[in-house]
């Protein structure tokens, strides 16, 4: 493949440069018309901002209803009639849960994420056909994205027969991870379900994803079951959290909780929930980066049987991520772009440097070749104005441009 030479691109913002990239790194760096663009494949940024590509380190392909006609929400309030509402109705979609995954996942990219986690649901009631479907989507996308794909027990595990082997299954059949959720609330016996969700970890080599939405004690409760579980096979940097709401208590008991999360090399995910003076949602975002824990952003569902949130658009779920934490200084808003970019990749990667405030990586010598363009005078600015016009590249290659798959 020809290295690309991107030129007159602002990395971060900052002063315009000419970018050479191949299929693995970023390789040179230098002011504009200072690169030489024989053998490469030259393409005109036009001043826009380079950033890392987005990372949607929290997303569900597998029950997407993006690009069907509207469905008014049916689920009732609580969690479990949000589970029961997607059992009753997701076989009646009007597309397969590949072609509805393909298609997700397709403008997910053409916006600019390159690196995707993805839950599958696995369960009694489908059994695989959802993780195949989602298996189907990132077979179908591979040469413009990296998907990791979480078998996850969105119903329990041991609630109803034959579980576990499926997940068994999934794992043995391309899952990446294994998940988990709400361990107390679901399955009602916390320590049966950690214990097989770190069993398969253990068995399969994998690591450990768990939807967390328990809060306060409960919450905490649940999250040091998972962080003893954690130190005792070893799995430092190998397990993240998903939405963790226990953290975002402002109550002792958490300071304890992070400091062993930041020990254990536990990563969270969020995806910029609005939660209430009595129960907060929202991760401490800059706190978390001050301490060293790996945090990345989602967008979960995506109009589906749960919610019409949801776009594809992780520009978009940046603005909320940073409209949710109340953040107004640049600084700070430019910080909620680094974790929706950078801070997911190492969710997914352990071994790349960790975030902290101010630091912006991954568009330097060396950095991986997962980009993206966006147009606005700075970076906060583009994450206010939102502008489709967008250059997305994977591999150092340009996979996607103004919202369209190349
Ligand atoms: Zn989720």
């Amino acid at each position: 493949m020809s290295p690309t030479l991107l030129r007159n691109v602002r990395p971060w913002g900052g002063d315009a440069r000419d970018v050479l990239i191949d299929a693995d790194a970023i390789r040179e760096i230098g002011a504009p018309g200072t690169i030489s663009a024989e053998g490469a494949v030259a393409v005109d940024g036009d001043g826009g901002i380079l950033l890392p590509s987005f990372s949607d380190v929290h997303v569900h392909l597998d029950s997407t209803r993006m690009g069907l006609p509207f469905r008014p929400n049916t689920a009732g309030d609580t969690r479990w009639s949000h589970i029961m509402n997607d059992r009753e109705n997701w076989r009646s979609a009007e597309r397969s849960v590949a072609d509805r995954a393909t298609y997700t996942l397709g403008r997910m990219i053409a916006q600019g994420a390159t690196r995707v986690r993805s839950h599958a649901q696995v369960d009694a009631d489908s059994g695989l056909e959802k993780f195949e479907g989602v298996l189907a989507a990132r077979d179908a996308h591979r040469d413009r994205a990296s998907v990791e794909i979480v078998a996850f027990p969105q119903v329990g595990i041991h609630l109803e027969d034959g579980v576990p082997d499926l997940l068994d299954l999934a794992l043995r059949s391309g899952a990446d991870l294994i998940g988990g959720i709400d361990p107390c609330e679901i399955d009602r016996d916390p320590i049966r379900h950690l214990d097989t969700v770190f069993d398969l970890a253990d068995r399969h080599g994998v690591g450990v994803d768990i939807h967390l939405h328990e809060g306060g004690s409960l919450g905490l409760f649940s999250l040091d079951l998972i962080l003893e579980r954690t130190r005792a096979l070893g799995m430092a940097g190998r397990v993240s959290v998903s939405h963790a709401f226990s953290l975002a208590d402002r109550s002792p008991g958490v300071d304890r909780a992070l400091e062993q999360v930041a020990e254990l090399d536990v990563a969270l995910t969020t995806i910029a929930p609005k939660g209430s003076l009595t129960v907060p949602l929202d991760l401490p975002i800059e706190r978390l980066l001050e301490t060293g824990v790996r945090v990345g952003l989602g967008m979960d569902g995506q109009r589906d049987y749960w919610s019409p949130w949801g776009d594809g658009d992780m520009l978009e779920r940046t603005w909320m991520l940073a409209f949710t934490q109340g953040f107004s200084r640049d600084d700070l808003i430019e910080d909620c772009l680094a974790v929706a970019t950078w801070g997911g990749a190492s969710v997914i990667d352990a071994t790349l440097p960790r975030l902290a405030p101010g630091v912006r990586p991954g568009v330097a010598v060396g950095d991986p070749a997962e980009l993206v363009v966006v147009r606005g005078d700075t970076p906060t600015a583009a994450v206010m104005d939102r502008s489709s016009e967008r250059l997305v590249l994977h591999r150092g290659r340009i996979v996607a441009e103004n919202d369209d798959l190349r």
